[in-house]
């Protein structure tokens, strides 16, 4: 099924309202195997809705809209889905009703435009609205159907899960499955030239890459005939990914590297504690976003100045006054003291200069040490950026420092 979103709204050209529910509706029908082909937003003006209509309908076997679908003037939607797919708006019985005992138990009067909610084209299928007024409904022309949602996000969503949704799915003769792989130490650019052989010519299952603030995510997909078809294809895919690529690959159930990290140690009760100076407790925040983390996680210090890594983790002052705070001699006294202050199996320091200021030739920024120590393990890592902007450099050491947790925890090549 090939379909368009269109958002009718002045407000949304105007910029006063981001539209949302284009990104909803997209990733929805997509996770469904519905193909989405356009974005159209436009503004409460029936004419220009009109042609947009019969422009969308020449492509795609499906429009949804959402928006001007309440009691206003300026609500035309319905009038003007009415013209382009030949019907005519009449009173709707049960949704009168609703829309009757909705003002009831409110005790609020129901005033005479609010009527025209329960009016709906007379082939429409009728979809519930259970927290708001207008209903949404479907009607289908020539084999072509327009959905017609309301534009509050909160009624839309609850109107798609509960009631848009399922229906589609029916319809649907394909089933989609896909697999999303998540990946860190390799550019998108790299991970595609890597999987070309795989990607080349392949039309089912598909293979999409897309990066994301220093990550690179693989999107495997099929559509088959039945579920079970689509999903064995995606895993052969996967396999064959693999051998390509293994090495990179942390999740393949869409997780984030912290929530992989901190599912390991949970799993094997093993503790954790930090001492970050650049990236200020950014990775302590990242592993206590996990729920159930407080079974491992012992401590995290912000050890931003010289004074506090001599005085909090001991790092001795005559490192720091020839090395200085951003060297591997520092990171590693600072994760070897942080281990004898803490006795935590796994124990992290970062220090590192994260910009915009503050590099030298020798030490330019994004220059950033990462220790390690894994029971009898102790590891430096150095990462260098290339990046002047201090918010990027922060967070991808955070993620380079758990991508170094995640392969010591596996006892696999770190490097
Ligand atoms: P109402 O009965 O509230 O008038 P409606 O179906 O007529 O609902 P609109 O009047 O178009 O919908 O929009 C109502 C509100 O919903 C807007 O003010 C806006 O906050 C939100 N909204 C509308 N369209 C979108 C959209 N595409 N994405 C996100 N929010 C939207
Ligand atoms: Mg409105």
């Amino acid at each position: 099924m090939k379909c368009a979103i269109l958002a009718v709204g002045t407000e949304l050209l105007f910029g006063h309202t981001v539209n949302t529910n284009a990104v909803y509706l997209s990733r929805q029908l997509n996770s469904m195997g519905i193909d989405v082909l356009y974005h159209y937003a436009v503004g409460d003006n029936p004419d220009r809705l009109k042609e947009l209509l019969h422009q969308a309908l020449k492509d795609c076997d499906l429009v949804i809209t959402t928006g001007g679908m309440g009691p206003t003037q300026d609500d035309l939607t319905k009038e003007v889905v009415c013209q382009v797919q030949q019907d005519q708006l009449q009173e709707h019985a049960p949704s009168m009703e609703r829309l009757l005992r909705h003002f009831q138990k409110r005790k609020r009067p129901m005033t005479e435009n609010n009527k025209k909610q329960a009016l709906l084209p007379s082939r429409a299928i009728v979809f519930d609205n259970n927290h708001g007024t207008a209903p949404g409904f479907a009607l289908t022309f020539e084999e072509r159907t327009v959905i017609c949602l309301p534009g509050p996000p909160s009624e839309m969503t609850a109107m798609f899960s509960e009631s848009v949704g399922p229906w589609l799915a029916e319809k649907s003769s394909e089933a989609l499955h896909f697999c999303t792989v998540r990946t860190f130490g390799i550019g998108e650019s790299m991970l595609e030239t890597k999987l070309l052989p795989l990607i080349d010519g392949q039309d089912d299952p598909t293979l999409a890459t897309y990066a994301k603030e220093g990550e690179a995510t693989l999107r495997i997909a099929s559509k088959r005939a039945t579920k079970e078809e689509a999903k064995q294809a995606v895993e052969e895919m996967l396999s064959r990914v693999r051998e390509y690529i293994g090495e990179y690959i942390y999740s393949t159930e869409d997780q984030g590297l912290a929530e992989v990290v901190a599912g390991k140690l949970i799993a094997r009760s093993i503790t954790i504690s930090c001492a970050e100076s650049c990236t200020g407790g950014m990775l302590a925040e990242k592993l206590t976003d996990v729920a159930g983390i407080s079974a491992v996680f012992e401590r995290g210090i912000v050890t931003y100045s010289n004074r506090a890594k001599h005085e909090e983790l001991g790092v001795s002052e005559q490192t720091l006054q020839e090395c200085g705070a951003v060297s591997p001699q520092t990171a590693k006294e600072m994760v070897l003291g942080l281990r004898e202050k803490t006795k935590s199996q796994v124990c992290v320091s970062i220090t590192g200069i994260a910009g915009p200021e503050g590099g030298t030739e020798e030490k330019p920024v994004g220059l950033i040490y990462v220790g390690v120590v894994f029971d009898e393990r102790a590891e430096v890592f150095e990462l260098r950026t290339n990046n002047k902007n201090r918010q990027w450099n922060r967070n991808y050491t955070v993620l380079f420092a758990l991508d170094k947790i995640n392969r010591m925890l596996d006892n696999r090549d770190v490097e």
